[in-house]
């Protein structure tokens, strides 16, 4: 155990909880206590927005190029002690370490990418004839709070604080319940190591059904970037439209990915096996709906099913995935296991808790093949957040078009094929934010990243985030 307690971090400080009350942190490597977590209540939420609302004025005034400056400092300073907050996020997560360095890597890319282009966010000269002069400007909305999941923690914290605090807003962070150290610490961090003002990254640590209304409540508070599940969005959602508060949601998903039968399967097996397995399929954009056409169906579910036998989940640090982080999520998914069985559905490979001594402790679950899924079953049209995997048979192009955009959410996809003209027709007929052909998931710093339908409105990463960020101002001046 490497620490004991987590507070929140508010204006340079930590702080402990009004009403005194920690909740337990489970290690889900052995589900065994791993520490307390602060329970705060709508009263810390608000002397911390008092603190962001104070830091604003300074923030927003300084010079583009000096918030960008801090930023990329910020940067350096995630690189520089990213073994200590790796070590958090993989003792929270139960991720394998191995991935450590790569996440931080990630982690630092969004500060230098939204620290870059801090001054990028010019105004604009509007041409309304010679009687008046016209101009533009984007401001910063003021406080933003952040609501975050726990499947990848820190990297979901920095690709919306980034952009946010780059477009000269302070940010209000809650991070999940479930795994809020490593975002404590890196605010920590901004303040002590990489010299932020006080009060410009406040995170404050408790359950999202106690901070969420606060902080829409709360009138420091202009807008809340949410990053979790399709509940939590719609109810968010609905205590919002009260306030006529602006959201940026990033929800669920059930994303296909699709091979074609001319794709190079040398390729198209691995990635389709991790679309699913990375992470443990905690991850929004997992590939959990693979679709096959059906004149290769058999020879690649055989090659699929051998490929995920060889797959080694465990505690290890170099196992290719870890447990599930959440005692509540590991239920979750095992009840698809009676679902599959209720639908007379069989596992070609998984579908049962492990038998394996290895992985007794902790919650692990085993990667799961279902075959003879349609698409219209519970398997395949809800997010299950684990590793299970429904394969679905198309004919032609147009079925698997037809099949993957019949799903209410649209989060990502995936295209394996040698024909390039089959790509830009398959890639411009589905419904999904983001489409990565050949590979499954990527994607880079650079790209939007959001949802269609359920999964959500919005964007976060990219050029469009800093604009997601602030509010334009006409001015326009007669002469
Ligand atoms: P969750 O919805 O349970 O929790 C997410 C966050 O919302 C947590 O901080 C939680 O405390 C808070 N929250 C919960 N109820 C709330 C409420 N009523 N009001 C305000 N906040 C509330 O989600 P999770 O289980 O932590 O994460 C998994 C979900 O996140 C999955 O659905 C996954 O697809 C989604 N996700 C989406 C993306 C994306 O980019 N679209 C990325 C990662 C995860």
């Amino acid at each position: 155990m490497t620490f004991l307690r987590t507070l929140s971090y508010v204006h340079g400080q930590s702080v402990d909880p009004d009403a005194g009350r920690y909740a337990d942190k489970m290690d889900p490597r052995t589900g065994e206590k791993l520490c307390d977590v602060a329970q705060s209540e709508a009263s810390d939420l608000d002397r911390a927005a008092d603190s962001s609302a104070d830091a604003l004025a300074a923030w927003k005034n300084l010079r583009p190029t000096q918030r960008g400056r801090l930023l990329v400092e910020l940067a350096r300073v995630v690189r520089a002690h990213g073994s200590a907050l790796g070590e958090i996020e993989a003792l929270e997560t139960g991720k394998p370490r191995q991935e450590m360095p790569a996440l931080i890597d990630l982690v630092a890319q969004f500060f230098e990418y939204y620290g870059g282009i801090a001054n990028a966010m010019d105004g604009e000269l509007v041409n309304v004839g010679p009687a008046y002069h016209s101009y533009v400007v984007r401001e910063a909305l003021g406080v933003i709070g952040v609501i975050l999941p726990w499947n990848a923690p820190l990297h979901q914290a920095a690709r919306a604080i980034a952009p946010a605090l780059a477009a000269g807003n302070t940010v209000l962070a809650k991070p999940s319940e479930h795994t809020s150290g490593s975002l404590v610490e890196m605010a920590r961090l901004a303040v002590e190591a990489a010299g932020l003002p006080p009060g410009v990254l406040n995170v404050v640590v408790g359950q999202g059904t106690v901070i969420g209304p606060a902080m829409v409540a709360n009138q420091h508070v202009r807008k809340i970037s949410l990053t979790g599940s399709l509940r939590a969005g719609q109810e968010l959602g609905r205590l919002a439209a009260e306030r006529v508060m602006p959201l940026t949601l990033e929800l669920g998903g059930k994303s296909a990915n699709i091979v074609f039968d001319d794709a190079d399967l040398d390729a198209a097996v691995p990635g389709s096996v991790r679309a699913f397995t990375w992470n443990s399929g905690q991850w929004c954009a997992a590939g959990t709906r693979l679709l096959v056409q059906e004149n290769i169906h058999d020879v690649f579910v055989e090659r699929l099913v051998e490929a995920v036998g060889r797959l080694r989940i465990g505690p290890e640090d170099d196992a290719a995935a870890g447990p599930i982080t959440t005692r509540a999520q590991y239920d979750k998914i095992a009840s698809y296991f009676e679902v599959a069985a209720a639908l007379g559905v069989k596992a070609a490979i998984g579908g049962r808790l492990p038998v394996d001594p290895r992985l007794e402790r902790g919650w692990f679950i085993e990667p799961t093949v279902y075959t003879g899924v349609t698409n219209d079953m519970p398997l395949a049209t809800e997010e299950i957040f684990g590793p299970v995997l429904c394969v679905i048979p198309f004919k032609d192009e147009a079925d698997a078009v037809r099949i993957a955009n019949d799903s209410p959410f649209g989060l990502a996809a995936g295209i394996w094929s040698r024909d390039i003209g089959r790509v830009h027709r398959v890639a411009g007929r589905l419904e999904a934010g983001r489409i990565v052909v050949n590979e499954y998931g990527g994607g880079f710093v650079q790209n939007p990243c959001g949802g269609y339908k359920l999964s959500g409105y919005g964007r976060e990463q990219g050029m469009d985030a800093l604009a997601h960020y602030t509010q334009q101002k006409s001015v326009i001046i007669r002469l």
